[in-house]
């Protein structure tokens, strides 16, 4: 448990300073302040020490339900953080760190987030957040404007608008998808006549006055888990998220889409909307947005883009054709906390049409008064910070330039190591990357060539080994700490749609270089021999099969 020094009772004195005095300066917070201003990855570096302490061991050092009776020093309690916290944490920053996609941060976003906390303006209504208000809707036009490139006159009649909306800014792709899936519904369910909508009749009135037997979401197979949340909460229900398979690039099979849609006119289901990923979580792949958004048009249905991870590779003119028919999408996920490098906690939906979110107007007598143009009126969540302020300092910062850089180097840096890979006598490369995401295995060099003339059954053999072998690897290799790749089950074309597991890597710190890559293939190469049962039972097996 933690043994702090009891400070003080708790008095109106020191509550008072609390709020107004800072510690001394040699105190432990002001020396944590200046190493993280000086360095912050050298801060980093020294203070996250991932010792090979368990979860379970790290949860006893926080299991005391007991709310402390008394103040303590904001230095002792400081260090308790640095120990227990701080030292156990996930070195997410780390060039070492190219499991995930959140990445290095930089650093001039310490400084300016601790001015957006210190104002801690409320951008629910205009009454907390007067100047956060328009800078949040100009962050919500330059985003529309990366995406649907409407001109001027545009962006000067609906940006700072009341009753339009450029977009949502919110916590991140989740609520972003739900909103997007919310305005689509809505629209689906409108008034008509003497019925008021779904919004005040509620999906069970909407449902007899329409007359539909049900409603449906289109996704392909590879569609992000949130928009399975996103069904549940509105309604819908996870069953009728509809899962469209994909090709052997993990692209939405266009036909088996077509199929799904003419089922389901003959079922009297009706789709609330096609959604397309541009830049897939697994595989970081990019549907035919084109093929859908024909597709949408002609059935008048509301076409989505996830577009979460992938959509800031926009900012580069040498890949924005990579989206081409995002620009037709009713509406638009971009996360700013994955490849805009802004710290969690920012995601953006757009809408191609700012009046859309008519249909998710709400309004209350205190705030979001009619015409007024609180945000609060057009989004899922209440409070919420001035988040938009850092998009905006990194859209400045950085600039269009900038992250055009950042994105081209990141898809050179996949291309690069998915050469590497496939150049390496013991790794297979199992999707080639689109952008800057890619999954291979290890196998090794004579495990290949025996796959190459196994019978069916000893491939499957192989198969559910390579399968042990590669998570044990992911595992040790976590818990070693020195590198990190995730890993994830996807069923390649290439193995007749076999579930395989295999390594993730998103390569979006710049920072991360080709001797990294070559040290993070080394070491997989060596743990895998530390493997006690599928690597040896992997090699017998394959020596045996060459033999005969
Ligand atoms: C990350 C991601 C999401 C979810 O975003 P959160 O910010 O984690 O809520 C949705 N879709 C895709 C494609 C993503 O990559």
């Amino acid at each position: 448990m933690a043994t702090h020094n009891k400070a003080a009772d708790a008095t109106p004195e020191t509550l008072h300073r609390i709020f107004t005095v800072p510690e001394a300066p040699d105190s432990t917070l002001s020396q944590i302040e200046q190493a993280i201003s000086q360095n912050l990855n050298r801060f980093l570096q020294n203070h996250i020490t991932a010792t090979e302490r368990s979860l379970a061991d790290i949860e006893r050092d926080f299991s005391d339900p007991a709310i402390p009776e008394d103040p303590s020093f904001v230095s002792d309690h400081t260090q308790f953080l640095l120990e227990k916290l701080v030292a156990q944490s996930v070195h997410t920053a780390s060039p070492r760190f190219i499991g995930h996609m959140t990445s290095a941060l930089p650093y001039f976003l310490m400084p300016l987030s601790k001015i957006m906390i210190g104002l801690n303006q409320n951008t629910v209504k205009i009454e907390t957040s007067k100047a956060f208000t328009p800078l949040e809707r100009q962050v919500l036009g330059m985003l529309h404007n990366l995406i649907y490139q409407q001109d001027d006159a545009f962006y000067q009649s609906w940006m700072h608008s009341a009753n339009h909306s450029l977009g949502a800014f919110c916590s991140g792709g989740t609520v972003a998808n739900i909103t997007a899936l919310w305005v689509a519904r809505n629209n689906v369910l409108k008034p008509d006549g003497e019925f008021p909508g779904i919004n005040k009749a509620g999906l069970f009135g909407a449902m007899r006055h329409y007359g539909y037997r049900d409603l449906a979401i289109l996704v392909s197979e590879r569609g992000h888990y949130s928009l399975g949340k996103a069904a549940d909460v509105l309604g819908i229900g996870r069953d009728q998220l509809i899962s469209v398979p994909a090709d052997s690039q993990n692209r939405i099979c266009i036909d088996a889409l077509e199929d799904t849609i003419s089922q389901l006119n003959r079922d009297n289901i009706k789709p609330v909307a096609i959604v397309g990923v541009a830049g897939t979580t697994e595989t970081g792949s990019i549907d035919p947005l084109n093929a859908l958004a024909d597709i949408a048009e002609r059935e008048g249905i509301h076409f989505h883009v996830d577009a979460a991870w992938g959509g800031a590779t926009l900012m580069s003119n040498n890949q924005r054709h990579k989206l081409s028919g995002i620009e037709r999408a009713d509406s638009v996920t971009i996360d700013a906390h994955k490849q805009l490098y802004v710290p969690m906690g920012a995601g953006m939906v757009l809408f191609k049409d700012p009046s859309v979110v008519a249909s998710i107007e709400h309004h209350a007598e205190y705030i979001l008064r009619k015409g007024a143009k609180d945000l609060g009126s057009h989004t899922l969540e209440g409070s919420r910070s001035g988040m938009a302020m850092l998009v905006f300092a990194c859209m400045n910062i950085i600039s269009r330039r900038g992250y055009e850089l950042l994105i081209d180097q990141s898809i050179d840096k996949a291309a690069t190591f998915a050469d590497m890979i496939t150049a390496h006598s013991d790794f297979e490369l199992i999707s080639v990357p689109e952008l800057c995401l890619l999954t291979y295995r290890f196998v090794p060099a004579k495990v290949q060539t025996a796959l190459a003339v196994a019978s069916e059954e000893q491939v499957e053999l192989m198969h559910n080994l390579l399968n042990d072998l590669t998570k044990f690897i992911q595992k040790r290799q976590r818990e070693s700490g020195k590198t990190f790749v995730s890993r994830t089950r996807l069923t390649p074309e290439q193995w007749q749609r076999r579930t395989t597991t295999v390594f993730r890597v998103v390569l979006a710190n710049p920072l991360t270089t080709t001797d990294i890559l070559q040290e993070v293939l080394a070491e997989q190469g060596e743990i895998a021999k530390e493997s006690e049962f599928a690597y040896p039972r992997l090699m017998t097996l394959a020596e045996s099969i060459l033999k005969a």
